[in-house]
């Protein structure tokens, strides 16, 4: 059977691709977007992380007629109440880069005291053409630093200073990442959901 990873994220393909491949799915072909026939993209109007990852996962599986994984993401800093939340990807305006999104990032903290505490919020839906066949959440807590370290990863990583490391994501090899980020957390609970509802064998 066919899985294919719903999301034009660059970032975000090449870690959920990594963590399927680990997931050691059997008679699974795992497939992106770019590899299947163009079809339009969903408006993210969800209120929340939880909305917006079901709305793209069942625009894309009705449109594909294919089991679709997406997920929504992004960054929830304390001082800023929650945000920049689900307006994560365009914090700094529509279509804005990384460095725009990260400096637009400091720019607002740089009003409030340190330590800038925040948390990586991931939910992960699958859905299949009209129903929703499993979900899950993946978090992980972390510090804004005032700023940027390191190259890998992609969004606010060079900023998200993990703790326990004493390093930002972006410091972090993808293997590393992976085993304790959000979308890691995420991605093994849905393939484990996924098991369980018979969508997926292995
Ligand atoms: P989405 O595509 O609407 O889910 O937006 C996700 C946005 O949240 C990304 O464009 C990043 O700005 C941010 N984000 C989500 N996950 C990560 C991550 O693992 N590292 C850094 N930034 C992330």
């Amino acid at each position: 059977m066919k899985l294919v990873i719903a999301t034009k994220n660059r970032g975000k393909v090449v870690e959920i691709r990594s963590m399927l491949g680990l997931a050691v799915l059997k008679n699974v072909e795992v497939a992106t977007l770019v590899e299947m026939p163009p079809v339009g993209d969903p408006r993210e109007t969800g209120k929340n992380f939880e909305e917006n990852a079901r709305i793209k996962a069942l625009h894309y599986a009705q449109a594909l007629k294919v089991l679709c994984v997406a997920d929504d993401s992004g960054l929830s800093v304390e001082a800023l109440g929650g945000m920049p939340g689900v307006r994560s990807a365009r914090y700094a305006g529509a279509g804005a880069s990384d460095e725009q999104n990260n400096a637009h990032l400091l720019h607002e903290l740089s009003k409030h005291p340190r330590p800038w505490r925040a948390a990586f919020v991931c939910v992960a839906v699958a859905a299949l053409p009209g129903r929703v066949v499993a979900q899950a959440t993946g978090t992980v807590q972390g510090e804004i630093l005032p700023s940027a370290r390191g190259r890998e990863g992609f969004g606010y990583d060079p900023l998200f200073l993990v703790a326990s490391f004493g390093k930002t994501m972006a410091e972090l090899p993808m293997e590393t990442k992976n085993k304790i980020s959000h979308r890691g957390e995420a991605m093994r609970k849905l393939v484990a959901e996924m098991k369980n509802a018979g969508v997926l064998s292995g």
